[in-house]
């Protein structure tokens, strides 16, 4: 008995140990294969002004001398465009890093969320052209301890994507609510939705839906940043879809401490 309990033994320990490997083997695959993707993206994001710089530049510096005014003005135009995307770019990755790696604390000022997403929308509006913005928050939300720019950005870069995502002429709406303590808000559009199965992969770094549209335009990192943010805050952000018939909403719940009493 003795003998066939430890051959069973045996076994089970070479199956735990070959499981282990199989999977430990298609972690190093996974691994592999994203750290493959992040780079040739990565590339991709920092190669694509760099050569409009670079063909905008050798341009003004070939054709110098038989350049219109107006044709030596779209060049600088554009390289100061791109350069500008560029810095942005950068900036964000390094916004990411820090925030994640704890490197960057968001201030705690008490922050009235009417006020950021105002600011946000505002922001919003100067790009948005073919958009209809509607502000549906809830008179008299508690304060929230909160870095007021940061959470700003979040607001943006999600009325940014809904925007991006959804087609001209529809509204972005969002809602805020107080709701178990915390202060629920929603970005909605009503445009094609993230599929299911892409839901919680699109706050991955560089992730992004493939086939979708307004595809050229993003670099995979504003939902990464706006989770890394939210989440410094103590909060949590998901997609979902078919709420409020909207193809996407957002949706962030930060917690909302009561303010301290002040003695009398
Ligand atoms: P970017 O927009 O720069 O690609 P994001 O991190 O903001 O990067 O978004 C990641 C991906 O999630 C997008 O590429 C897009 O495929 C998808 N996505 C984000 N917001 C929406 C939305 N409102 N509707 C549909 N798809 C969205």
């Amino acid at each position: 008995l003795i003998d066939t309990l430890a051959s069973q033994a045996a076994v089970a320990v070479e199956r735990t140990s070959l499981v282990g490997d199989i999977q430990k083997a298609r972690l190093d695959a996974e691994t592999e294969r994203l750290r493959a993707a992040l780079l040739s993206s990565l590339s991709h994001d920092l190669r694509t002004p760099l050569v409009s710089i670079l063909g905008a530049a050798t341009s003004l510096y070939t054709y110098d001398e038989t350049l219109k005014p107006a044709q030596r003005l779209d060049l600088v135009q554009t390289i100061q465009d791109e350069a500008e995307r560029l810095n942005r770019f950068v900036q964000n990755l390094l916004d990411m890093t820090r925030i994640s790696s704890g490197a960057l604390r968001p201030k705690a000022d008490w922050v009235d969320l009417a006020d950021v997403v105002g600011a946000a929308a505002e922001r919003a509006r100067r790009i948005l052209r073919r958009h209809r913005l509607r502000l549906d928050l809830e008179p008299g939300l508690p304060l929230l301890r909160a870095d007021p720019v940061l959470l700003e950005q979040v607001f943006f870069n999600l009325i940014d994507n809904a925007c991006k995502y959804s087609p001209k002429d529809t509204t972005v709406t969002v809602w805020a609510r107080r709701q178990d303590g915390r202060v629920v808000a929603e970005v909605c559009d009503r445009g094609r939705g993230i599929p299911e199965a892409d839901r919680e992969r699109v706050f991955d770094m560089f992730y992004r839906v493939q086939g979708g549209d307004g595809q050229a335009a993003g670099t995979g990192l504003g939902l990464a940043i706006s989770r890394a943010i939210v989440e410094a805050h103590g909060g949590t952000i998901e997609a979902r879809s078919g709420l409020h018939d909207a193809g996407t909403c957002i949706v962030i719940a930060l917690p909302a401490e009561p303010p301290p009493t002040l003695p009398d």
